[in-house]
C-alpha cells in the first residue's frame, strides 16, 4: 500500500528534514507542500511546514511519527517560494527548519491562522484638506504633518504607519479628529488616483526604463549604475508604475539604515497603488498583515529589507535592489543568507527582471556585469547637469591637528558656513576616543570579555565596549599606578563635536550616530534642523552618509581615511572607497558645486589616488584585478567555519578535527586554518575560524555536502559554537 510520508521542516538547529505521517484522517487534498502542521517533537509540540510529500522514508514506517494536526487549509508558500527556499537551504547547507523560519512572519511561525485582521486608519476629511490648504494648522506643527501625510496617502494610513513617520503621531491625530478634520475607519477606502506626477526622465533613465521594461515578461539580470543623484530612485518608480499597468506586483529590497520616512513618503505620493512595508520596526501583526498582503496581491509594491527577499507574491512581476553593495544585505547570524544574491535566483526562477542599482556597485556584481551575466545601465550624470563633487585629499603629515582636524579643513568649513552653505564631516566612530590610557604607566582601559579597548563616553561619563556592550564608570585615576594623568587617545564623534563648538561658538551642530539618535524622533529632528537650515553643520556616523540628501551640503570632509587603507581584511579597501563615494553624494547641486576633503597621512596611496583622479568604476577594474591576480572571490568561493568556546583550546581543537576530516575529501578545495578569530576574544568566548577555497562553485557545493554530515557527527562539536558561512563577507 502507497503510504504518505510528510517531509517537514522543523524549526530546529539540526541540519536534516524530518518525516512525518499525516494526522488521522486527514484529506489528502488539504496536504500540500506549503502548508504547516502541528508536530510532537521530543517531548515539545512544535509548528513546522511540510516541504515535500514523498510515498517512503529512510525510517521505518512504523517508528515514523503522526502529525497532530494540519494548520492551513491551503499552502501558504507556492511551489515556486518553496522552491526558493530549498535552493537557499541547499546552497547555504543550513538547517531547513530555520531557512524556512526565517521566511516566515513570527505569527505564523507560531501557529497563528494566516488570516489578515483589519485595522483601523486615519483618513483626512474634506474639512481637513480645506483647512490645511487655507494654513489653519500653521501653529500646530505635529497635527499639520500628521494632516499631510493623510493627504498625501488618500487610502488612510494606520497607527503603525503613523508613528514610523511622525513620532508620537497619535495624540495629533486624535486632536484632528476632534475638530472633525480626520476620521478613524476600518472601511477600506479607493485609493485616488491622483499622485504627484513623475518628471520627464533624461536620456540615461529613458534608456534604461526601456531596456528593463522591454525585459518584462521574462529573466535578465540588470545593474543600474549611477552616481548618487543621478536618478535611480526615478527610475525605479517609473518601471514600477509599469509593472503595476501590467497586473503585476513589484518586490523593493533596500537596506534598513535607507528605510527611512522620507523614502517611503516618496513611494507613497507617487505610486497610487497598495504598498506593503516590511521592516524590523513593525509589530508581530504588522508584519503579519503585510506579509498577507503581498501574497493575496492586495498589496502591489511591497518595500522591504533582507528578509522581505522571501515574502510571497501573487503575480510578481519585477525585482528592485537598491543600494546593492550594502553588506546589511548579508545576515550575519544564524542562516547567513544574501539577499541580494537570494534575489537574483528568485528571478531567475520566477522567469522575470531583476534591477541592482549603485553608485558604488559590490566588486561581484562589476565582475557579473563583465562576465555578461547582468547587463549595465548607466546613469552617468547627476540630475540638472550637477557637477560631481571635486575630491581631493589633505596631508596630514606635519599638519598641525585639532582633535583631528586639520587647520586647513577648519578654514574651509569657515569659508562654506560663511557663504551660507553647509559642511558635513564624517568619522565612522562614535563615542568620545577609542581608547583611554595612563600618561604615567602606559594602562589601557581594556575590556574584561573582549581582545578590545574600551571607548570613552565622556559625556555619560563611562566606558563602553562597542563589541559586547560591557559598561564600567569612568575611573578617576588609574586602576594600576593610581596616577590621576588619564588621557584620551584618538577621537571619535562627541571629541569632534566639542572641538567644532569650540571652533565654531553659536553654529548649529547636527551630529548623527547611534547615540545621539537613541531616542524616537530625534533623527527626524536633527534632520528637520538640517534641511531647515538651524544646523549647517553635519558630523556623523555611516547613519550619515548613506540614504540622505543634503542639498545645502557643499563641503563633505572624511575625517580619518586611514582607520580603512590597512586593514587585513582584502575587502576592506573595497568598503573604504564605498563609503568615501558615498559621502561624497552627499555633497553639492546643480549651482552649488560640493567639495570633498579626505584626511589622510597617506595622500600617495593608489585607493585614494584612483578615487580622486578618476573615479569609483576606474578603481572597481583594478581592484577586480588584484583579487584576480590573488585568487580571492569572486574569482574562487569560500565559506568559512566559525567556532567559539569559552575555551580558546575547545573552539581550536573542533576546527582541527573537523579540517582532518575534510582532508581526504578536499582535493578541488583548499582548507586554511584553523586559526584564531582576528579579534579573538569577544563576549567572553574564544572564537577561530577555518576557511574553505575552491575555484569553483561546485566542486565547494560538493566538498561541504560531504563533509559537513561528518562535522555534525564529530563530538568536539558538542563543546563549541559553531556555524557555516558561505559566501563570507567578513572574515571574522
Ligand atoms: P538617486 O536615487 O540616483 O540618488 P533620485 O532618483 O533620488 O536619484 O534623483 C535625485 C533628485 O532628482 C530627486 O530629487 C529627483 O526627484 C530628481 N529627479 C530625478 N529624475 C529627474 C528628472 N528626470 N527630471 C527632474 N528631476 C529628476
Ligand atoms: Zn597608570
Ligand atoms: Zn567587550
Amino acid at each position: 500500500m502507497n503510504k504518505t510520508i510528510l517531509r517537514v521542516a522543523v524549526p530546529s538547529p539540526l541540519r536534516r528534514w524530518f518525516d512525518y505521517l499525516p494526522p488521522k484522517d486527514t484529506d489528502p487534498a488539504i496536504l500540500q507542500p506549503g502548508v504547516r502542521l502541528r508536530l510532537p517533537f521530543g517531548r515539545r509540540t512544535l509548528v513546522g511546514m511540510v516541504c515535500a510529500i514523498r510515498s517512503d522514508s529512510p525510517v521505518d514506517s512504523s517508528r515514523l511519527k503522526r502529525a497532530l494536526s494540519v494548520l492551513d487549509q491551503q499552502p501558504l508558500l507556492s511551489a515556486p517560494e518553496l522552491r526558493l527556499l530549498l535552493w537557499a537551504q541547499h546552497y547555504y547547507h543550513h538547517a531547513p527548519g530555520e531557512v524556512v523560519s526565517t521566511a516566515l512572519p513570527t505569527l505564523l511561525r507560531q501557529g497563528k491562522p494566516a488570516i489578515p485582521q483589519r485595522q483601523a486608519v486615519w483618513q483626512l476629511t474634506a474639512a481637513g484638506q480645506t483647512a490645511l490648504s487655507a494654513g489653519q494648522l500653521a501653529r500646530a506643527p505635529k497635527q499639520r504633518a500628521v494632516a499631510e501625510l493623510l493627504q498625501a496617502q488618500a487610502a488612510g494610513l494606520n497607527a503603525e504607519q503613523l508613528r514610523f513617520i511622525v513620532p508620537k503621531a497619535l495624540p495629533a491625530v486624535q486632536q484632528l479628529v476632534e475638530k472633525g478634520w480626520a476620521i478613524r475607519t476600518t472601511a477600506r477606502a479607493e485609493i485616488a488616483a491622483k499622485s504627484a506626477t513623475a518628471p520627464p526622465l533624461n536620456a540615461a533613465q529613458q534608456q534604461a526604463v526601456d531596456q528593463v521594461q522591454a525585459a518584462l515578461g521574462g529573466g535578465a539580470a540588470f545593474l543600474l549604475d549611477g552616481v548618487t543623484g543621478s536618478g535611480k530612485t526615478e527610475v525605479y518608480l517609473q518601471l514600477i508604475d509599469r509593472v503595476v499597468q501590467r497586473g503585476e506586483q513589484v518586490l523593493v529590497l533596500v537596506p534598513e539604515i535607507s528605510l527611512t520616512p522620507q523614502l517611503l513618503q516618496r513611494f507613497e505620493c507617487r505610486l497610487p497603488v497598495p504598498l506593503a512595508v516590511l521592516h524590523s520596526a513593525l509589530s508581530a501583526r504588522e508584519r503579519l498583515n503585510a506579509w498577507l498582503a503581498a501574497r493575496s496581491g492586495a498589496a502591489r509594491v511591497v518595500i522591504g529589507t533582507r528578509s522581505a527577499v522571501f515574502v510571497p507574491l501573487h503575480r510578481p512581476g519585477l525585482i528592485i535592489i537598491d543600494e546593492e553593495h550594502d553588506t546589511s544585505f548579508k545576515q550575519q547570524e544564524g542562516f547567513r543568507y544574501h539577499a541580494r544574491d537570494l534575489a537574483v535566483v528568485r528571478a531567475q526562477q520566477a522567469d522575470i527582471p531583476v534591477l541592482l542599482g549603485s553608485a558604488t556597485p559590490a566588486l561581484e556584481s562589476v565582475h557579473n556585469v563583465a562576465c555578461g551575466r547582468y547587463q549595465r545601465l548607466s546613469l552617468p550624470e547627476r540630475v540638472g547637469g550637477a557637477q560631481p563633487p571635486r575630491v581631493q585629499t589633505l596631508d596630514l603629515r606635519r599638519t598641525p591637528l585639532d582633535e583631528g582636524l586639520a587647520l586647513p579643513l577648519l578654514a574651509q568649513i569657515e569659508q562654506h558656513l560663511q557663504r551660507g552653505e553647509q559642511a558635513l564631516l564624517f568619522l565612522n566612530r562614535r563615542g568620545y576616543s577609542p581608547t583611554l590610557i595612563c600618561h604615567e604607566c602606559g594602562w589601557l582601559g581594556s575590556c574584561q570579555h573582549c581582545d578590545a579597548r574600551l571607548t570613552l563616553h565622556l559625556r555619560r561619563r563611562r566606558l563602553i565596549c562597542h563589541h559586547c556592550g560591557h559598561v564600567q564608570n569612568l575611573p578617576l585615576h588609574c586602576p594600576d599606578c593610581g596616577s590621576v594623568d588619564l588621557r584620551a587617545l584618538g577621537e571619535g564623534t562627541e571629541r569632534v563635536e566639542q572641538a567644532l563648538q569650540r571652533h565654531f561658538p553659536g553654529v548649529g551642530i547636527a551630529r548623527i550616530d547611534r547615540d545621539s539618535t537613541q531616542r524616537r524622533g530625534s533623527l527626524q529632528q536633527l534632520l528637520d534642523d538640517i534641511h531647515s537650515g538651524v544646523r549647517p553643520l553635519l558630523l556623523g556616523t555611516q547613519m550619515l552618509a548613506k540614504g540622505h540628501h543634503f542639498p545645502q551640503v557643499t563641503l563633505v570632509a572624511v575625517v580619518n581615511a586611514d582607520q580603512g587603507l590597512f586593514s587585513t581584511d582584502y575587502r576592506a579597501s573595497e568598503r573604504l572607497a564605498q563609503l568615501i563615494v558615498q559621502v561624497a553624494g552627499r555633497a553639492g547641486r546643480a549651482e552649488k558645486p560640493g567639495v570633498v576633503l579626505i584626511q589622510t597621512h597617506h595622500p600617495q596611496h593608489p585607493l585614494l589616488q584612483q578615487l580622486a583622479q578618476s573615479g569609483y568604476a576606474d578603481f572597481a577594474v583594478e581592484a577586480l584585478a588584484e583579487r584576480q591576480a590573488a585568487q580571492l572571490p569572486p574569482y574562487t568561493y569560500q565559506a568559512l567555519l566559525r567556532a567559539e568556546a569559552e575555551e580558546a583550546s575547545a573552539a581550536q581543537n573542533f576546527l582541527a578535527a573537523a579540517a582532518a576530516l575534510g582532508q581526504p575529501l578536499a582535493d578541488e578545495v583548499e582548507l586554511l586554518g584553523p586559526v584564531p578569530a582576528p579579534m579573538e576574544r569577544r563576549a567572553g568566548r574564544y572564537r577561530a575560524q577555518l576557511l574553505l577555497q575552491a575555484r569553483q562553485r561546485r566542486s565547494r557545493h560538493t566538498f561541504l555536502q560531504r563533509w559537513l554530515d561528518q562535522v555534525d557527527a564529530l563530538p568536539a562539536g558538542r563543546r563549541v559554537r559553531w556555524s557555516l558561512d558561505v559566501d563570507p563577507i567578513d572574515l571574522f
